[in-house]
Protein backbone atom coordinates (compact mmCIF):
# COMPACT_ATOMS: atom_id res chain seq x y z
CA UNK A 1 0.00 0.00 0.00
CA UNK A 2 1.41 3.74 -0.75
CA UNK A 3 0.40 6.45 1.39
CA UNK A 4 0.68 9.96 0.64
CA UNK A 5 0.56 12.08 3.70
CA UNK A 6 0.64 16.13 4.35
CA UNK A 7 1.41 17.39 7.99
CA UNK A 8 0.56 21.08 8.66
CA UNK A 9 0.00 21.75 12.29
CA UNK A 10 2.16 24.81 13.35
CA UNK A 11 5.14 26.17 11.04
CA UNK A 12 6.02 22.50 8.99
CA UNK A 13 4.71 22.28 5.78
CA UNK A 14 5.21 18.89 4.73
CA UNK A 15 4.08 15.70 2.19
CA UNK A 16 6.25 11.90 2.60
CA UNK A 17 5.36 8.58 0.69
CA UNK A 18 5.50 5.69 2.20
CA UNK A 19 4.71 2.18 0.65
CA UNK A 20 4.17 -0.55 3.21
CA UNK A 21 7.50 0.61 5.43
CA UNK A 22 10.04 2.08 3.02
CA UNK A 23 9.81 5.66 2.91
CA UNK A 24 9.73 6.59 -0.39
CA UNK A 25 9.89 10.45 0.05
CA UNK A 26 10.29 12.62 3.19
CA UNK A 27 9.86 16.65 2.30
CA UNK A 28 9.85 19.16 4.83
CA UNK A 29 9.91 23.07 4.50
CA UNK A 30 10.33 24.56 7.27
CA UNK A 31 9.24 28.22 8.56
CA UNK A 32 12.22 28.42 11.55
CA UNK A 33 13.65 31.40 9.55
CA UNK A 34 11.04 33.76 9.03
CA UNK A 35 9.67 33.06 12.56
CA UNK A 36 13.19 33.86 14.23
CA UNK A 37 12.46 37.45 13.78
CA UNK A 38 9.75 37.76 15.85
CA UNK A 39 10.76 35.02 18.51
CA UNK A 40 7.90 32.78 18.15
CA UNK A 41 5.31 31.60 15.67
CA UNK A 42 2.63 33.94 14.26
CA UNK A 43 -0.33 31.63 13.25
CA UNK A 44 -1.78 33.93 10.60
CA UNK A 45 1.83 33.88 8.68
CA UNK A 46 2.48 30.45 9.20
CA UNK A 47 -1.03 29.80 7.61
CA UNK A 48 -0.05 32.00 4.70
CA UNK A 49 3.35 30.36 4.37
CA UNK A 50 1.50 26.79 4.23
CA UNK A 51 -0.65 27.91 1.80
CA UNK A 52 2.32 29.08 -0.84
CA UNK A 53 4.26 26.49 0.12
CA UNK A 54 2.30 23.45 0.00
CA UNK A 55 1.46 22.16 -3.40
CA UNK A 56 5.61 22.58 -4.49
CA UNK A 57 6.22 20.06 -1.40
CA UNK A 58 3.79 17.95 -2.96
CA UNK A 59 4.73 17.97 -6.41
CA UNK A 60 8.90 17.68 -4.16
CA UNK A 61 7.84 14.50 -2.56
CA UNK A 62 6.36 12.43 -6.15
CA UNK A 63 9.28 13.32 -7.52
CA UNK A 64 11.78 12.66 -4.91
CA UNK A 65 9.57 8.87 -4.70
CA UNK A 66 9.92 8.82 -8.59
CA UNK A 67 6.54 8.99 -9.04
CA UNK A 68 6.19 11.33 -11.75
CA UNK A 69 4.46 9.99 -14.85
CA UNK A 70 6.69 10.17 -18.31
CA UNK A 71 4.97 13.82 -18.94
CA UNK A 72 6.49 14.93 -15.51
CA UNK A 73 3.19 14.72 -13.92
CA UNK A 74 2.17 13.47 -10.46
CA UNK A 75 1.06 9.75 -10.53
CA UNK A 76 -1.79 9.88 -8.48
CA UNK A 77 -3.03 6.48 -9.78
CA UNK A 78 0.09 4.67 -7.86
CA UNK A 79 -1.59 6.02 -4.47
CA UNK A 80 -3.53 4.00 -2.35
CA UNK A 81 -4.80 6.61 -0.01
CA UNK A 82 -4.10 10.31 1.85
CA UNK A 83 -3.58 10.90 5.55
CA UNK A 84 -3.69 14.14 6.75
CA UNK A 85 -3.12 16.01 10.62
CA UNK A 86 -6.28 17.59 11.47
CA UNK A 87 -5.53 18.30 14.92
CA UNK A 88 -4.49 19.36 17.64
CA UNK A 89 -2.05 22.56 16.03
CA UNK A 90 -2.80 26.19 15.05
CA UNK A 91 -6.60 26.24 13.60
CA UNK A 92 -5.10 28.28 10.01
CA UNK A 93 -2.67 25.47 9.16
CA UNK A 94 -4.42 22.95 10.14
CA UNK A 95 -7.18 24.25 7.31
CA UNK A 96 -4.10 24.75 4.53
CA UNK A 97 -3.10 21.03 5.09
CA UNK A 98 -6.94 18.97 5.31
CA UNK A 99 -8.26 21.31 2.64
CA UNK A 100 -5.54 19.97 0.77
CA UNK A 101 -5.81 16.82 1.74
CA UNK A 102 -9.85 17.08 1.29
CA UNK A 103 -9.40 18.42 -2.09
CA UNK A 104 -7.00 15.65 -3.22
CA UNK A 105 -9.35 12.71 -2.03
CA UNK A 106 -12.17 14.17 -3.94
CA UNK A 107 -10.43 14.82 -7.10
CA UNK A 108 -8.22 11.69 -7.42
CA UNK A 109 -11.22 9.46 -5.19
CA UNK A 110 -8.79 8.62 -2.55
CA UNK A 111 -9.31 6.95 0.88
CA UNK A 112 -8.31 9.94 3.17
CA UNK A 113 -7.70 9.35 6.81
CA UNK A 114 -6.92 12.30 9.34
CA UNK A 115 -4.67 11.70 11.78
CA UNK A 116 -4.08 12.57 15.17
CA UNK A 117 -0.41 15.25 15.49
CA UNK A 118 0.47 13.03 18.85
CA UNK A 119 -0.51 9.72 17.97
CA UNK A 120 2.13 10.38 14.08
CA UNK A 121 4.48 11.64 17.06
CA UNK A 122 4.34 8.26 18.91
CA UNK A 123 4.41 6.05 15.55
CA UNK A 124 8.06 8.16 14.07
CA UNK A 125 9.27 5.48 16.48
CA UNK A 126 8.15 2.79 13.83
CA UNK A 127 10.44 4.54 11.05
CA UNK A 128 12.99 3.20 9.10
CA UNK A 129 14.21 1.12 11.84
CA UNK A 130 14.50 -3.10 12.13
CA UNK A 131 13.84 -2.92 16.02
CA UNK A 132 10.01 -1.48 16.80
CA UNK A 133 9.06 -1.16 19.50
CA UNK A 134 6.86 -3.99 22.05
CA UNK A 135 3.53 -3.81 23.59
CA UNK A 136 2.26 -3.05 26.15
CA UNK A 137 4.59 0.28 26.22
CA UNK A 138 4.58 3.28 27.56
CA UNK A 139 4.92 6.62 25.38
CA UNK A 140 5.98 9.89 26.97
CA UNK A 141 4.72 12.60 24.07
CA UNK A 142 7.10 15.93 25.01
CA UNK A 143 6.05 18.66 22.34
CA UNK A 144 5.69 22.48 22.27
CA UNK A 145 2.16 21.75 23.18
CA UNK A 146 1.92 18.63 24.79
CA UNK A 147 3.64 16.61 27.52
CA UNK A 148 1.53 12.88 28.69
CA UNK A 149 2.54 9.56 29.02
CA UNK A 150 -0.12 7.13 26.86
CA UNK A 151 -0.09 3.13 27.61
CA UNK A 152 -0.63 1.28 24.43
CA UNK A 153 -1.30 -2.68 24.61
CA UNK A 154 -1.49 -2.92 20.91
CA UNK A 155 -1.29 -0.76 17.72
CA UNK A 156 -3.71 2.18 17.91
CA UNK A 157 -4.98 1.55 21.05
CA UNK A 158 -4.32 4.94 23.18
CA UNK A 159 -5.01 5.49 26.74
CA UNK A 160 -3.57 8.80 28.73
CA UNK A 161 -2.36 8.24 32.45
CA UNK A 162 -0.96 11.27 33.25
CA UNK A 163 -0.92 14.60 31.58
CA UNK A 164 0.19 18.09 31.78
CA UNK A 165 -2.21 20.39 34.17
CA UNK A 166 -0.55 23.91 32.56
CA UNK A 167 2.32 24.44 30.52
CA UNK A 168 3.84 21.74 28.05
CA UNK A 169 7.86 20.37 29.33
CA UNK A 170 8.38 22.16 25.16
CA UNK A 171 6.70 25.74 25.82
CA UNK A 172 9.01 26.03 29.37
CA UNK A 173 12.17 25.56 27.26
CA UNK A 174 10.82 28.17 24.93
CA UNK A 175 9.84 30.63 27.53
CA UNK A 176 13.01 30.52 29.50
CA UNK A 177 14.89 30.82 26.38
CA UNK A 178 13.27 33.90 26.10
CA UNK A 179 14.04 34.97 29.60
CA UNK A 180 17.50 34.05 29.17
CA UNK A 181 18.09 36.25 25.65
CA UNK A 182 18.42 32.91 23.16
CA UNK A 183 16.97 32.55 20.09
CA UNK A 184 13.91 30.99 19.21
CA UNK A 185 13.20 28.00 19.11
CA UNK A 186 14.31 27.42 22.71
CA UNK A 187 14.57 24.28 23.05
CA UNK A 188 18.03 23.52 21.01
CA UNK A 189 19.12 27.28 22.12
CA UNK A 190 18.70 25.93 25.48
CA UNK A 191 20.32 22.65 24.73
CA UNK A 192 23.54 24.19 22.77
CA UNK A 193 23.88 26.84 26.33
CA UNK A 194 23.59 24.16 28.34
CA UNK A 195 26.19 22.80 26.74
CA UNK A 196 28.74 25.40 28.78
CA UNK A 197 26.91 25.37 32.11
CA UNK A 198 26.89 23.45 35.34
CA UNK A 199 23.38 21.76 36.04
CA UNK A 200 23.99 21.91 39.32
CA UNK A 201 24.42 25.84 40.17
CA UNK A 202 20.95 25.95 40.66
CA UNK A 203 18.43 24.15 42.79
CA UNK A 204 14.88 23.82 40.82
CA UNK A 205 11.68 22.31 42.65
CA UNK A 206 10.01 19.44 41.72
CA UNK A 207 6.41 20.16 41.52
CA UNK A 208 4.09 17.59 43.28
CA UNK A 209 0.89 16.91 41.76
CA UNK A 210 -2.13 14.73 43.25
CA UNK A 211 -1.97 11.85 40.43
CA UNK A 212 1.96 11.53 40.68
CA UNK A 213 2.19 11.39 36.72
CA UNK A 214 0.71 14.49 35.93
CA UNK A 215 3.12 17.14 35.22
CA UNK A 216 3.58 20.92 35.87
CA UNK A 217 5.76 22.84 34.49
CA UNK A 218 4.27 26.11 35.13
CA UNK A 219 6.16 26.56 38.40
CA UNK A 220 9.51 25.52 37.50
CA UNK A 221 8.98 28.23 34.91
CA UNK A 222 8.36 30.78 37.77
CA UNK A 223 11.03 29.25 39.48
CA UNK A 224 13.70 30.48 37.08
CA UNK A 225 12.13 33.69 36.34
CA UNK A 226 12.58 34.23 40.44
CA UNK A 227 16.50 32.82 40.27
CA UNK A 228 17.25 35.11 37.69
CA UNK A 229 16.16 38.06 39.26
CA UNK A 230 17.66 37.55 42.10
CA UNK A 231 20.54 36.93 40.19
CA UNK A 232 20.57 39.93 38.55
CA UNK A 233 19.36 42.21 41.65
CA UNK A 234 16.16 43.24 40.59
CA UNK A 235 12.48 43.45 41.96
CA UNK A 236 10.03 41.04 40.65
CA UNK A 237 8.09 43.99 38.94
CA UNK A 238 11.55 44.29 36.47
CA UNK A 239 10.84 43.33 33.01
CA UNK A 240 11.47 40.25 32.34
CA UNK A 241 12.45 40.61 28.83
CA UNK A 242 15.58 43.34 29.93
CA UNK A 243 16.71 40.05 32.66
CA UNK A 244 18.64 39.23 29.35
CA UNK A 245 20.80 42.20 29.09
CA UNK A 246 21.96 41.66 33.20
CA UNK A 247 23.30 38.44 32.95
CA UNK A 248 26.79 37.23 31.86
CA UNK A 249 27.13 34.66 29.17
CA UNK A 250 28.40 31.92 32.48
CA UNK A 251 25.22 32.71 33.78
CA UNK A 252 23.02 32.21 30.90
CA UNK A 253 24.83 28.51 30.37
CA UNK A 254 24.73 27.48 34.10
CA UNK A 255 20.21 28.57 34.00
CA UNK A 256 20.36 26.81 31.16
CA UNK A 257 21.95 23.56 32.00
CA UNK A 258 20.89 23.75 35.75
CA UNK A 259 16.66 24.33 34.23
CA UNK A 260 17.70 21.16 31.48
CA UNK A 261 18.60 18.84 34.06
CA UNK A 262 15.48 19.68 36.38
CA UNK A 263 13.30 19.05 33.35
CA UNK A 264 14.54 15.93 32.23
CA UNK A 265 14.78 14.70 35.89
CA UNK A 266 11.06 15.20 35.86
CA UNK A 267 10.54 13.71 33.23
CA UNK A 268 12.38 10.43 33.83
CA UNK A 269 11.37 10.53 37.70
CA UNK A 270 7.24 10.47 36.45
CA UNK A 271 8.20 7.97 33.70
CA UNK A 272 9.62 5.77 36.30
CA UNK A 273 6.98 5.55 38.45
CA UNK A 274 4.72 4.99 35.80
CA UNK A 275 6.91 2.01 34.71
CA UNK A 276 6.45 1.11 38.56
CA UNK A 277 2.68 1.49 38.01
CA UNK A 278 2.56 -0.95 34.92
CA UNK A 279 4.99 -3.67 35.78
CA UNK A 280 4.09 -5.49 32.58
CA UNK A 281 5.85 -2.69 30.35
CA UNK A 282 7.72 -3.87 27.72
CA UNK A 283 9.42 -0.67 25.66
CA UNK A 284 9.07 3.03 26.62
CA UNK A 285 8.85 5.60 23.36
CA UNK A 286 9.63 9.00 23.52
CA UNK A 287 7.83 11.13 21.06
CA UNK A 288 7.91 14.83 20.07
CA UNK A 289 10.01 17.78 19.52
CA UNK A 290 12.09 17.46 23.13
CA UNK A 291 12.86 13.85 22.52
CA UNK A 292 15.59 15.63 20.32
CA UNK A 293 17.09 16.68 22.83
CA UNK A 294 21.06 15.13 23.16
CA UNK A 295 21.28 15.16 27.36
CA UNK A 296 17.87 13.62 27.91
CA UNK A 297 18.48 10.95 25.01
CA UNK A 298 21.94 10.55 27.13
CA UNK A 299 20.22 10.12 30.72
CA UNK A 300 17.28 7.90 29.38
CA UNK A 301 18.94 5.67 27.31
CA UNK A 302 18.71 1.72 28.20
CA UNK A 303 17.37 -1.22 26.37
CA UNK A 304 14.21 -1.10 25.10
CA UNK A 305 13.86 2.72 25.24
CA UNK A 306 13.49 4.60 22.02
CA UNK A 307 13.86 7.45 20.73
CA UNK A 308 12.73 8.65 17.03
CA UNK A 309 15.72 9.27 14.63
CA UNK A 310 16.46 12.91 14.95
CA UNK A 311 14.91 13.60 11.61
CA UNK A 312 11.80 12.59 12.40
CA UNK A 313 11.88 13.83 16.19
CA UNK A 314 10.57 17.66 14.85
CA UNK A 315 7.38 17.58 12.78
CA UNK A 316 7.10 15.80 9.87
CA UNK A 317 4.43 14.35 7.19
CA UNK A 318 6.66 10.48 7.22
CA UNK A 319 5.17 9.96 10.76
CA UNK A 320 2.18 10.44 10.06
CA UNK A 321 2.18 8.33 7.02
CA UNK A 322 3.25 5.36 9.22
CA UNK A 323 0.80 6.09 11.90
CA UNK A 324 -1.92 6.30 9.16
CA UNK A 325 -0.28 2.38 8.15
CA UNK A 326 -1.40 1.36 11.49
CA UNK A 327 -4.36 2.77 11.61
CA UNK A 328 -5.63 1.27 8.34
CA UNK A 329 -4.28 -1.98 9.69
CA UNK A 330 -6.17 -2.26 12.77
CA UNK A 331 -9.21 -1.69 10.70
CA UNK A 332 -10.22 2.40 11.15
CA UNK A 333 -12.29 3.20 8.11
CA UNK A 334 -11.74 6.29 6.49
CA UNK A 335 -13.39 9.56 6.57
CA UNK A 336 -15.76 11.34 3.71
CA UNK A 337 -13.88 14.12 2.85
CA UNK A 338 -16.71 16.42 2.57
CA UNK A 339 -17.13 15.80 6.56
CA UNK A 340 -13.85 16.00 7.69
CA UNK A 341 -13.82 17.49 11.45
CA UNK A 342 -11.06 19.68 12.13
CA UNK A 343 -11.92 21.28 15.60
CA UNK A 344 -8.78 21.74 17.22
CA UNK A 345 -9.01 18.83 19.84
CA UNK A 346 -6.02 18.43 21.60
CA UNK A 347 -5.59 15.19 23.65
CA UNK A 348 -6.03 11.59 22.33
CA UNK A 349 -8.87 10.17 22.29
P1 LIG B 1 6.78 19.84 18.49
O1 LIG B 1 5.73 20.63 19.23
O2 LIG B 1 6.68 18.37 18.71
O3 LIG B 1 6.88 20.22 17.05
O4 LIG B 1 8.20 20.25 19.09
C1 LIG B 1 8.59 21.57 19.23
C2 LIG B 1 9.13 21.79 20.63
O5 LIG B 1 10.30 20.97 20.82
C3 LIG B 1 9.54 23.22 20.89
O6 LIG B 1 9.04 23.58 22.16
C4 LIG B 1 11.06 23.16 20.88
O7 LIG B 1 11.67 24.15 21.67
C5 LIG B 1 11.31 21.76 21.44
N1 LIG B 1 12.63 21.23 21.09
C6 LIG B 1 13.13 21.05 19.85
N2 LIG B 1 14.41 20.59 19.92
C7 LIG B 1 14.71 20.50 21.26
C8 LIG B 1 15.87 20.11 22.00
N3 LIG B 1 16.98 19.73 21.40
N4 LIG B 1 15.79 20.14 23.35
C9 LIG B 1 14.65 20.51 23.98
N5 LIG B 1 13.54 20.91 23.34
C10 LIG B 1 13.56 20.89 21.99
MG1 LIG C 1 4.50 18.40 16.68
Amino acid sequence: MIILAIESSCDETACAILKDDELLSNVVVSQIDIFKAYGGVIPEVAARNHLETILPVIDQAFSDAKLKTKDDENDWSKIDAIAVTHTPGLLGSLLIGTLTARTLAILHNKPLYPIHHLKSHIYSNWLETEHTPEFPLLALVISGGHTQIIRMTRHNDFKIIGTTLDDAVGECFDKIAKILGLPYPGGPSIAAAAEHGNPKKYAFPHPKTENPLDFSFSGLKTAVLRTVQKECGVGLDYPSHDLKNLLKPEQISDFAASFQKTAIDILLEKLQTAYKNYPDVKSIVFAGGVSANKALRKAANAKNVFFPEPKFSGDNAAMVAIAAKYEIESGVKPTDPYKLDISPRSAIQ
